[in-house]
């Protein structure tokens, strides 16, 4: 498999379909099971990014008039190529990203189910007509908004950036990308085939190198008309700021603190099953896995113990042994992260029930870690981003409820309860823009992505996904 994986890695960027390359020099990209690096990417700067964002501007005016029946089969045409390469580029993710193989797999598939979902959207563009007080008859359309900059990051190199292609294509955008320096030949495997699918060549561009430079042309530039943004908060508010002089229309999916609350009715080997399955994806490394584990009191030692059973179970290791389900983190800051994170919940009270040090693999693996106990508050304000659960317990609902609440971010939620009534209940008071009611996996196509506060806003995937990246646009007919 490995093998496959680098079949597809190619060291260079594209800028309207014409590969620059590293030429062994540029920026280095490692595996981050070993350090081993695996190749390079350019360090490209201003001039190039202006050729990306001018190529997306001529290619525009075509592709957004053009049959969108037309786009829907190049976008199907993409996700068969896709399909066709899950292996290879499963394979060449799980190198420069460290997650396991068949994770990285499902990722690839769910990643290729926007496009799926898009192709659909792009049939169904469909504007309103209206009659007016003024004896006029109003017609809508919806238009693409213009040139696009998409900014994706490292721990979905395949799915943020086909949740933001599928729909910017799909409504008649071009693109100018800037992926993740950690991960991004996954982002140059799949736009190469998004050419070999039949795409425009201006349609796409892939921009390699210093991000804030790369960032500021694309956000400075009056001929993008749109910024769809994923990643940390800090960064998010200053790209918003950046985009405030030229009016772009901005997207931003950024970070969460994710609360999973567990009352004393739910049943616990289903709460225990689930917040593994949300925590452990990617090895905690995602924007809605839980943060944060809130248990009523009664059952809070019980849940926990069967936690750490289960967690003190699962296999580490790198990206291609077989059965491994957590693999390295992203980078040797990550691990110091959740050793502080772990450091100070344990210094506030916090016990130790699994885990709880680096991994005897060394380098960037940490053991998957379970502690009952201490201040939550760190845990409010901060995302672990790494295989540690912190659980807490509680004793009311309208404590949790505030505790749930008392946080900036408002991403991802998780609520375990046999009670409908309470689930309802809560599933309206919690200040999140996704709430999973006994489950910890809600992200696909289908469902709409996005948060509130300063998690960000807009809507990624789903009947709202595409309204991202459409204007409305009004014809007024005056009927004699
Ligand atoms: P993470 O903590 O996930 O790495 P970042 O917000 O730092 O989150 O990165 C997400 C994406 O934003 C990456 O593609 C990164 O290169 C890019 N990025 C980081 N800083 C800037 C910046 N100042 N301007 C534009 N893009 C940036």
């Amino acid at each position: 498999a490995r093998q496959a994986g680098l079949k597809l890695l190619r060291q260079h960027a594209l800028i309207a379909g014409e590969a620059i390359a590293a030429n062994g020099t540029g920026i280095a990209v490692d595996d981050p099971a070993t350090g081993e690096v695996l190749g390079h990417i350019p360090d490209l700067g201003t001039a190039e990014t202006g050729r990306a964002v001018q190529a997306a501007h001529d290619a525009f005016a075509d592709w957004s008039t053009s049959d969108p029946h037309k786009r829907a089969a190049f976008l199907r045409a993409w996700a068969g190529l896709i399909d066709d390469h899950l292996d290879g580029l499963g394979a060449l993710m799980a190198l420069e990203n460290g997650k396991p193989f068949e994770e990285a797999k499902g990722e690839v598939t769910y990643a290729n189910g926007f496009l799926k979902w898009f192709a659909g959207e792009a049939e169904r563009l469909i504007g309103e007509s209206q009659d007016s007080p003024l004896g006029h008859v109003i017609l809508t359309f919806r238009q693409a908004v213009g040139p696009c900059a998409l900014i994706t990051p490292w721990n979905f190199p395949a799915a943020m950036l086909t949740r933001k292609l599928g729909p910017a294509f799909a409504a008649g955008c071009t693109a100018v990308v800037k992926p993740a320096s950690q991960t991004p030949f996954t982002a140059i495997a799949l736009a190469e085939l998004a050419h070999e699918a039949g795409l425009p060549k201006g349609a796409l561009s892939v921009v390699t190198g210093d991000a804030a430079t790369i960032g500021g042309v694309l956000t400075a530039s009056p001929l993008i008309r749109k910024l769809s943004f994923t990643g940390s908060t800090p960064v998010g508010r200053k790209l918003a700021e950046q985009c405030a002089p030229t009016l772009k229309r901005v997207s931003m999916e950024l970070g969460g603190a994710a609360p999973l609350i567990v009352f004393a009715d739910a049943d616990i080997d289903l709460a225990v099953a689930e917040t593994i399955k949300g925590k452990f994806r990617n090895s905690g490394q995602t924007c809605v896995c839980p943060n944060r584990v809130y248990v009523e009191a009664s059952v809070a030692e019980a849940y926990a113990e069967k936690l750490a059973a289960e967690v003190a179970k699962i296999p580490v290791g790198p990206a291609f042994e077989d059965g491994v389900k957590v693999g390295p983190l992203i980078e040797d800051k990550a691990v110091d992260k959740v050793e502080d994170h772990l450091k100070q919940v344990t210094a506030s009270g916090g016990r130790v029930l699994t885990g709880g040090a680096r991994h005897a693999l060394g380098g960037r693996f940490f053991q998957p870690t379970v502690t009952l106990g201490g201040d939550d508050a760190l845990f409010r304000r901060e995302e672990t981003f790494g295989p540690l659960i912190p659980v807490f317990a509680f004793e009311t609902e309208d404590e949790v409820v505030g505790k749930a609440n008392d946080s900036d971010f408002g991403l991802a939620s998780y609520l375990f309860t046999r009670d409908l009534d309470r689930a309802m209940r809560i599933g309206r008071r919690i200040e999140a823009g996704m709430c999973g009611v006994n489950t910890g996996l809600i992200s696909t196509a289908v469902a709409p992505f996005g948060g509130v506060k300063q998690s960000g806003y807009g809507r990624e995937g789903s009947i709202h996904g595409i309204d991202e990246y459409v204007d409305v646009k009004a014809v007024t007919l005056a009927l004699r």
